[in-house]
């Protein structure tokens, strides 16, 4: 380990550990100098497993969801608190702007707060009980009801490079307000932004022992350990989620595992909408947005564009020229609305993505490469261009409906036809995240709405009366469910209260019903 950088550390069992073995080394994605050092392994994973479960466990379940709930505002204030340290150390370790910063810190404490208003409206109760009374017999007295009471196991969340402040805060407001203590394992790339959160919390003694550990480097056998009452929550490539999901282990206990992976989002600009109207300039935003927020780096970024065939030339003009405005080069400088891509690995995939698209695609606007930077370098740090590319033949495309380039780069698809063929050509994505309808022909959108909300977690309508206040497809809202079937992981988060359920059990209850509404006496309908 250089002098100059320092070596993060895991907080387990209550206390902060180094790990030993092989270091990891975290570059600054602007300059590539090195920031800091990650230990990978040597931690005791089942002894702090153990911990969450005997220590974390009781003390959350025995809360009521309104102190539960406390519990999320005070992590939010304390990170709000060092809001200006946490967006600086997002811009050296992540390559973010202030602008991609904020979405992950601000977008992080704002849906802590928004759990902890649910925790404040659901009151003294500690379980949710879920559904009306069922009459089971010609007496009314037998009846059936179903309760969800939290697991008594550990959450573990593991999650992607991408997110780091957002990932954890989302994933451990709903497991922490459904009664889980959490173990959260941030991506090694990116993990000094949420070291240094754990350390505002441990520091300023916010949270029970054991309700909250961070693992910092590999997994290691952490898996190996989990449990029947545990859940594993993960955020990462279809890869990673397919190795976790079938992993002995997890399989032999039967653990519960939700996954959040990749997927190639679209969006769809109708037939009816003409040049320079609203809803045409909202999807040519949009998509700008899609792919240079974050350097292109998010789940849920559009990187297929169905347009129809005979708009495709204008919709191709105005998407370069809003694509143009986009300045890139160092994050930190004021003006700059695209950073660099987060690690050389990201960028070597990036670029090997963009050679297999052009397979069968052509690049109609951006390079190879790093174009103009503002304030780099030369030859530092990991910058890749915006590209936009175009197929040559939108019937025999494969590839872009298969190899997620996780960068700045989307792929336009001109369509002819019908409702059905179009859905038949966005459905080739095999699950998204979100799909995004930019149309004022409400029957077209119902249409379609029915053909693609099978194949999709999320559908964002975009129309010239949403277009002041669209907030685009790529941000996840802690109201609305987030997750995808099929390539996108086929998990689900969020969702207000339905995002808590990952983190309880549903029990069917049969009785004498004044014994059961006692039994279910700190509980509350849902
Ligand atoms: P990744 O390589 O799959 O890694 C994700 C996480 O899994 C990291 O914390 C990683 O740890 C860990 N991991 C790797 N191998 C593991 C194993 N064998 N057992 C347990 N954990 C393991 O993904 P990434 O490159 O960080 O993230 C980019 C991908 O995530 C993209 O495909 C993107 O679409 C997807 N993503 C999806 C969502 C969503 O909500 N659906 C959100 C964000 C990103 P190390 O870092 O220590 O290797």
């Amino acid at each position: 380990m250089s002098n100059t950088t320092t070596l993060l550390r895991s907080h387990l069992c209550g206390d902060w550990q180094q790990g030993g073995g092989e270091t990891a080394t975290l570059f600054n994605p602007t300059t590539g100098e090195a920031v800091a050092e990650v230990a990978r392994g040597g931690q005791d994973l089942a002894a702090a497993l153990k911990y969450a479960r005997e220590i974390g466990g009781p003390t959350l379940r025995a809360m009521s969801f309104a102190e539960r709930g406390a519990l999320l505002a005070a992590m939010a204030n304390a990170w709000h608190g060092h809001r200006d340290e946490l967006l600086d150390l997002s811009t050296m370790s992540g390559g973010n702007t202030r602008g991609d910063a904020k979405f992950d810190i601000d977008g992080g404490t704002g849906t802590l707060m928004a759990y902890a208003k649910i925790g404040d409206k659901l009151g003294a109760a500690k379980f949710f009980i879920d559904g009306e009374s069922i009459r089971l017999s010609r007496s009314p007295r037998f009846v059936g009801r179903h309760v969800q009471t939290p697991r008594a196991g550990v959450a573990v969340h593991i999650n992607a490079f991408n997110f780091p402040a957002w990932a954890m805060a989302e994933k451990a407001a709903c497991a922490i307000l459904a009664g889980m203590p959490v173990l959260t394992k941030p991506a090694t790339s990116t993990c000094l932004l949420a070291e240094r959160m754990m350390q505002i919390l441990v520091d300023e003694n916010v949270l029970p022992d054991g309700v909250l550990q961070m693992l910092v480097g590999s997994a290691g056998d952490l898996l190996d350990h989990v449990t029947g009452q545990d859940v594993v929550a993960f955020t990462g490539s279809a890869w990673t989620g397919r190795t976790i999901r079938s992993s002995e282990n997890v399989i032999q206990n039967s653990v519960r595992v939700n996954v959040e992976a990749d997927s190639l989002n679209c969006a769809v600009l109708g037939p009816d909408v003409k040049p320079q109207k609203e809803t045409w300039d909202l999807m040519v935003r949009e998509v700008t947005t899609d792919m240079t927020q974050k350097a292109g780096q998010k789940c849920t970024a559009i990187r297929r564009i169905f347009v129809p065939g005979n708009r495709v030339e204008e919709f191709k003009q105005d998407l370069k020229e809003s694509i143009s405005s986009i300045r890139v080069g160092n994050p930190a400088t004021r003006g700059v609305r695209m950073g660099p891509l987060a690690s050389a690995a990201q960028l070597k995939d990036v670029q090997e993505g963009i050679a297999e698209l052009m397979q069968e695609s052509d690049i109609v606007h951006g390079e190879q490469g790093r174009g103009e930077l503002l304030e780099v370098e030369e030859g530092k740090g990991y910058f890749q261009a915006p590209v936009l590319l175009q197929t040559r033949d939108s019937q025999t495309a494969k590839l872009v409906h298969e190899r997620e380039v996780f960068g700045p780069v989307a792929t336009i698809i001109p369509y002819q036809g019908d409702v059905p063929a179009l859905g038949a050509l966005l459905n080739k994505g095999e699950g998204g995240l979100v799909a995004s309808v930019y149309s004022d022909d409400r029957k077209f959108a119902t249409e379609l709405m029915t053909v693609v909300a099978p194949f999709n977690g999320r559908l964002n309508f975009g129309s010239q009366k949403v277009a002041e206040m669209s907030m685009g497809p790529g941000a996840v809202l802690p109201m609305l469910v987030h997750g995808g079937p099929g390539r996108a992981g086929a998990g689900e988060e969020l969702g207000g209260l339905r995002g808590m359920s990952l983190y309880m059990q549903r029990t069917a209850l049969q009785g004498d019903e004044p014994m059961l509404a006692e039994i279910m006496a700190d509980g509350i309908e849902i």
